[in-house]
């Protein structure tokens, strides 16, 4: 039995509709609203595991509730949209969005994109608990001691390599925009530094992918950014 309740924010009936069937079928627990404005007043008053939020609603903008919820929120909130244009997607992530799913989406899309944010939420209760040693597959960063290791052996990264690792290792399973990225490794002053940071990631992929070519642990999301995802 599965006790998440995800609030379905979708104008769209049909749409909306396959969503909550989708839902009851997984023995999830859901709340719906149709607008932007009872997506707020739902979110605040029930708190919400995770929020599916469609970006084009009648009265405001997706991002613009994304804003709103997380003034008192960090729930995850993985956007649906119609809209496939990057720019879109980016403001929504800016915005403090987890993740999301373009339209038209299948069930197992959905399915799926509820369990990395189900493993991602479980991930952080559990690593407030340890927060000074990260583990995924066979990487360890032991924030600590600033230092990774693949295995048994230490990683030698240099100094932004190390904090770009631990950027993505902080936020694991969830997509950061090159904007985010930029402003957390080099300050607002290198916004836009898109160029920089796809050498500084080639080099630390080498260090850690066993192959560069097909990444184990940062997917890259392109013309978006990059998302750690969590290895078995
Ligand atoms: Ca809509």
């Amino acid at each position: 039995m599965n006790k998440i309740l995800i609030l379905v924010v979708e104008d769209d009936t049909p749409v909306r509709n396959l969503i909550t069937t989708t839902l009851r079928t997984h023995n999830y627990n859901y709340l719906t609203a149709a607008n932007g404005q009872e997506a707020i007043m739902e979110a605040s008053s029930y708190n919400p595991d995770i929020i599916l939020l469609d970006l084009g609603l009648p009265d405001l903008d997706g991002v613009e509730v994304i804003q709103k919820i997380r003034t008192w929120s960090n729930t995850p909130i993985i956007v649906i949209s119609a809209r496939s244009e990057d720019s879109d997607k980016i403001e929504a992530l800016d915005a403090g969005a987890d993740d999301y799913l373009t339209k038209p989406f299948s069930v197992e899309e959905l399915l799926a994109r509820l369990r990395v944010t189900q493993r991602r939420i479980a991930f952080m209760q559990n690593n407030v608990m340890s927060n000074s040693v990260f583990t995924n597959g066979s990487l360890r960063i032991d924030y600590a001691a600033g230092r990774a290791y693949l295995g048994d052996t230490e990683l030698h990264l240099t100094p932004i390599e190390y904090k770009l690792l631990c950027l993505l290792s902080k936020n694991v399973g969830k997509v950061l925009t090159h904007t985010y990225i930029t402003q957390k490794i080099w300050g607002s002053n290198w916004d836009n530094n898109v160029a920089s940071l796809r050498v500084f990631m080639a080099t630390l992929r080498k260090k850690l992918e066993t192959k560069p070519n097909s990444p184990q642990y940062i997917q890259t999301h392109i013309g978006v950014g990059y998302r750690m995802v969590r290895v078995e």
